[in-house]
């Protein structure tokens, strides 16, 4: 069982009438009610408006996968958040961003880079390319995945380089990008997955959805520890 703790900063459901027209509930709703097919995942939701943005130090310890969403207030999530998600990371929580979450500040941190990229809202389609068949975040995947509606994002993507790069997706505007990308850090593992402007219907999308809980379950934490504390130990060995 993954524990998995979907994280959205659900703002412009709230306000934006085109957005809440697609996700009336919300964009961790959608993907909670997407993923609820998902026997080998356990759903749980968080927001920025609840106390400490629903991610206590209680939340993160019982979360297996975080899922992050955000777009307009990444500046609002406190940095006292972000010092405990990075910490989790690092002690072996999976983290997946998605979207503009390329900008959020756990991402950012985590990457140490500015995460920059290229956009054009013209809500042409994207076609995804599967490269590498058989990866467990790619199963039940083919050769590529054809949205009718996305935001093109391009590079160059200011990442590090990805310890594997899982798909690249294809703009008509000439663009490709680095869509969906894995690193570890500490003993966590990161994945960033490109799809999921809030005026498309892209969280309703099956593959879409397939994608994400494969990374949810992929990317799953398989041990707790505090590995941030230095450590000053006696000898092992005397020597004779
Ligand atoms: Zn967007």
């Amino acid at each position: 069982m993954t524990r998995v703790t979907i994280w959205n900063e659900h703002i412009q459901e709230l306000r934006d009438a085109p957005v809440r027209r697609i996700y009336p509930d919300g964009i961790h709703r959608a993907l909670a009610n997407g993923l609820a097919g998902r026997p080998e995942l356990e759903i749980r939701t968080a927001t920025l408006a609840d106390p400490e943005h629903g991610l206590s130090e209680e939340v993160l310890a019982a979360t297996d996968t975080l899922i992050w969403w955000g777009h307009v207030a990444h500046d609002d999530v406190d940095e006292r958040i972000v010092d405990r998600v990075q910490r989790e990371v690092l002690g072996g929580m999976g983290l997946i961003v998605l979207h503009s979450g390329h900008f959020s500040k756990p991402f950012r941190r985590l990457m140490g880079t500015s995460c920059s990229l290229s956009w054009r809202e013209d809500a042409r389609h994207e076609r995804l390319w599967n490269l590498r068949p058989g990866h467990p975040v790619l199963d039940g995947i083919g050769e590529t995945i054809e949205l009718a509606e996305e935001e093109m994002y391009g590079e160059r993507f200011d990442i590090p380089e990805p310890d594997e790069l899982l798909m690249i997706g294809w703009f008509p505007g000439g663009e490709v990008f680095r869509s969906l990308c894995t690193w570890s850090r500490g003993l966590g593992r990161v994945i960033y997955f490109q799809p999921g402007h809030e005026t498309h219907p892209t969280f309703h999308d099956p593959q879409i959805l397939r994608v994400i809980g494969n990374a949810a379950a992929w990317a799953g934490r398989r041990i707790r520890m505090d590995v941030t504390e230095a450590r000053n130990p006696a000898p092992r060995e005397t020597t004779r």
